[in-house]
């Protein structure tokens, strides 16, 4: 960058060493951070989110100071009208930033003048994701996650796969351990000043949040960051593999790294995580399907998301091939307002931490949205405002195409849609709940196993015709109590319209 240039760091690119902050000199390059107030205000955070994201900016903002660089923050009522303001100030300076991570911003900063440069916060440029996709039929990720694979050379024995398998995932599933079983001890990182004052500031603003306040679950600098992925490699990975999907009452993390809100901040990138648990791997002690599930996880789905998000156009995130149209039920924004002991546990971690695992995301939250048939936006925006590691690129194919199936299949081949056999099997909720997961019909009917079959019902036209769909079909026409359980469904949908599920 030929002086002067003005570096304008986006809030979820605090990454020192890439992007336009990795060619930065401090005698050069003033940075520039723009607070939108109508971001901020656009919607009720979560607390813990909104918290994480404005103090690992501060965090970065102070360590440039530190080392000599001009830092200008501005606060303004939008992210164009705080650029605006800065150029009018410095009419002659150039400002680049990296290119920024959602359609909106990319839109906003082309309209007032910002030079772009590459994203290199993934492994896969967008280019390269194109090429990837060029002339394929189906753009589906376990083809993609081979061809990451190859072309990067993780898990390979020269041209085959290490282990004899791409994928490790059906050793990946099992249900939670009966009894007491030894989880890993969740890291606390304890507030500093910056985290004590920029919280401070968030409640004297009044900004509009929701859920606990923070409280040490989530580190807010790149040394914390650091530290949560030293703990993951030495403590966690082993186990990652075996519980992945099972969803326990007695641990929050169950094996989980807790490290995407820090790659999807910029604090951590994918390389120097794929280089820590390849380096532990190789030490021989971590069972192939451990580390595989995880790095399937860094370098397969992460990676294919973000592929996804940027070749499809933005109108893709409002999808509605399921034409659901029922609102949010009452149960996501009021953790205690709901019988279903699933979804009432769920979103109370949702509430506790801004977090939980895949599955509890997957197959309870956007599963009863998709059998319910709760209009995607919704739902898209739920997530967006609640979860810690959220960004617009990471919600908007994992809602639409993958949580409520609204793409008409072109991410997944079926939706993810199950009854409350699956949440028994792979949860320890319903021992607790006033339903019975065994039940379709009656007033003590699994809310989830009446509303699976209802779901397939409802759309059997399309479903039949799709392979990996007409068997449930099949199924639903040898239901002997159909007819009263489409009576039920109308039941349970009335009370979760009402709020009294
Ligand atoms: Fe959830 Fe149904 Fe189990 Fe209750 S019985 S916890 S609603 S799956």
């Amino acid at each position: 960058m030929s002086a002067p240039t003005t570096v304008l760091v986006s809030y979820d690119q605090l990454d020192r060493r890439r992007g336009a902050l990795g060619h930065a000199r401090p005698d050069d390059h003033p940075i520039l951070l723009v607070e939108s107030e109508g971001m901020l205000r656009s919607r009720t955070w979560h607390a813990q989110r909104l918290h994480l994201v404005l103090s690992a900016a501060e965090h970065l903002a102070r360590e440039l100071e530190d080392d000599g660089f001009v830092v200008r923050r501005i606060r303004a009522a939008s992210t164009a009208d705080g650029v605006r303001q800065y150029r009018n100030e410095n009419p002659d300076r150039r400002i680049v930033a990296a290119e920024p991570s959602s359609h909106g911003l990319m839109r906003t900063w082309t309209d007032v003048g910002v030079d772009l440069l590459p994203d290199d916060r993934f492994l896969t440029s967008r280019a390269d994701f194109t090429g990837w996709a060029e002339g394929r039929k189906t753009l589906r990720m376990d083809a993609f996650y081979r061809w990451q694979r190859q072309r990067l050379g993780i898990l390979m024995d020269s041209s085959d796969p290490e282990g004899g398998s791409w994928s490790f995932d059906a050793e990946n599933r099992l249900p939670p351990p009966k009894g007491s079983h030894p989880w890993p001890t969740p890291v606390h990182f304890a507030p500093d000043e910056t985290d004590v004052r920029v919280w401070a500031d968030i409640v004297a603003r009044d900004l509009p949040v929701t859920g606990s306040p923070p409280s040490g679950h989530w580190a807010t600098t790149r040394a914390g960051a650091l530290e949560q992925l030293r703990h993951f490699v030495d403590d966690v990975l082993p186990e990652f593999g075996p519980y992945e999907d099972a969803m326990p009452l007695d641990t929050w993390t169950v094996n989980h790294s807790l490290l995407s809100p820090y790659l999807n901040l910029g604090l951590l990138h994918a390389s120097e995580v794929v280089d820590a648990v390849l380096a532990r791997h190789a030490r021989g002690d971590v069972p192939i399907s451990s580390t595989e599930g995880f790095i399937r996880q860094v370098i397969g789905w992460r990676e294919y998301v973000n592929g996804m998000y940027w070749l499809l156009p933005d109108d893709y995130r409002d999808r509605n091939g399921l034409d659901a149209a029922r609102p949010l039920p009452r149960a996501l924004e009021e953790p205690g307002s709901t019988r279903m002991e699933c979804v009432r546990s769920v979103v109370a971690d949702v509430h506790e931490r801004g977090w939980t695992h895949h599955i509890p995301r997957l197959m309870v939250l956007a599963n009863l949205s998709l059998i319910a048939g709760v209009r995607p936006s919704e739902l898209l925006d739920w997530m967006r405002r609640m979860f810690v590691d959220a960004a617009d690129w990471v919600m908007v194919p994992n809602v639409i195409g993958m949580g409520v199936a609204a793409d008409d299949g072109l991410m997944m081949t079926k939706p993810y849609a199950a009854g409350g056999a699956y949440l028994s099997r792979m949860g320890r909720y319903c021992k607790g709940c006033a339903f019975d997961p065994k039940k379709r019909v009656g007033d003590d009917a699994c809310p989830f196993t009446t509303l699976y079959w209802d779901f397939i019902d409802r759309h059997r036209d399309t479903f039949a015709s799709n392979p990996r769909m007409a068997q449930q079909v099949r199924g639903l026409d040898r239901l002997a109590d159909l007819d009263d359980l489409r009576v039920r469904a109308r039941e349970v949908l009335a009370l979760l319209d009402s709020g009294e599920l």
